[in-house]
């Protein structure tokens, strides 16, 4: 294939300070423009505040843009975070979708620092409030910030290891949105549904098989292949698994941080060139 929508730099993941990350919507657009991107999303987790001013950035600057987001949702007991791109960011049922999503969040801070406390480290839950740009977005990462700057942890992912991954002592899990309103919420708006990084999920093979088979009943497209949370031998696996169920293909690299993420905007290997480009329909 060596269509137009083929010779796209793009990145379809990454947060602003509207969720975990740590650069503006703005300059977020510049460092993508600066890093090669020529078609880019901003994926912000549960929340769409930040869109009109990365789209009217984008715009400014010629950079190809797409809508985004990273809902997060719940499959059979665990976190699945799906991304919806290419949709109309003003959908009455997908903006309160997302509000009821983002609900939950400042009670689960709460317990999340009543946790750290009876772990011996006190204000956390105060401490990691003024980190979230968006208070309505207050997210594991933040508190991990806090830890980080207070001292109790070298770095973030210290953080994750010891403490906040989804099976750490300190995580409160959270009941999401269900898959089938995630998706459904997405098309509504005229988008297309993507798996992010398919690799994260601790599912058994079965499991996986049912995800996928659910996702596509569903109405969903999309498998990210090529994302900053996968290796590169995921990059073969998960381009296999969208061989096998005919699942277009994504590419982000799920920045949040220079100092935290391993893949800047922009770095990452293009697609293999048999798989369908999930942007191809959208630009
Ligand atoms: P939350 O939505 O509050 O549950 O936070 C989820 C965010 O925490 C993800 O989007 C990542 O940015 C980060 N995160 C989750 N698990 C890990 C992990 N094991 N290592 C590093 N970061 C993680
Ligand atoms: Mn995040
Ligand atoms: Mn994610
Ligand atoms: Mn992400």
């Amino acid at each position: 294939m060596n269509t137009f929508a083929d010779t796209f730099c793009a990145d379809l993941h990454c947060h602003s300070t509207v969720s975990d990350g740590v650069f503006t919507p703005d300059d977020l657009a510049r460092r993508a423009k600066d890093s090669g991107v020529t078609l880019w999303s901003l994926t912000d987790h549960d929340e769409l505040s930040g869109q009109a001013i990365a789209s009217e950035t984008a715009r400014e600057i010629g950079l190809h843009y797409l809508t985004g987001v990273e809902i997060s949702v719940t499959w059979a007991n665990q976190t699945v975070h799906i991304v919806g791109l290419g949709f109309n960011p003003t959908d009455a049922t997908l903006v309160e979708g997302l509000r009821q999503t983002r609900a939950g969040r400042a009670q689960r801070a709460q317990r999340i620092g009543n946790r750290l406390a009876e772990l011996g480290m006190p204000g956390a839950f105060e401490g990691a409030l003024p980190f979230a740009g968006n208070p309505e977005l207050i997210s594991r990462t933040h508190f991990a910030r806090f830890l980080v700057q207070a001292g109790y942890f070298p770095n973030v992912q210290a953080v994750f290891d010891r403490l906040l991954k989804d099976d750490g002592p300190a995580h409160e899990p959270m009941q999401w949105a269900t898959l089938e309103s995630a998706v459904n919420w997405i098309r509504g708006a005229g988008g297309v549904s993507v798996i992010a990084h398919p690799g994260r999920y601790k599912y058994t093979p079965l499991q996986f098989g049912a995800l996928f088979d659910t996702f596509k009943d569903l109405g969903g497209c999309a498998i990210e292949v090529v994302t900053g949370s996968h290796s590169v031998p995921q990059f073969k696996e998960y381009a296999q698994v969208a061989r096998h169920y005919g699942f277009q293909a994504s590419c982000g690299s799920d920045f949040h941080s220079p100092e935290e993420s391993r893949i800047d905007l922009g770095s990452l290997p293009p697609l293999p060139v048999d798989l369908k480009p999930v942007w191809q329909d959208l630009v």
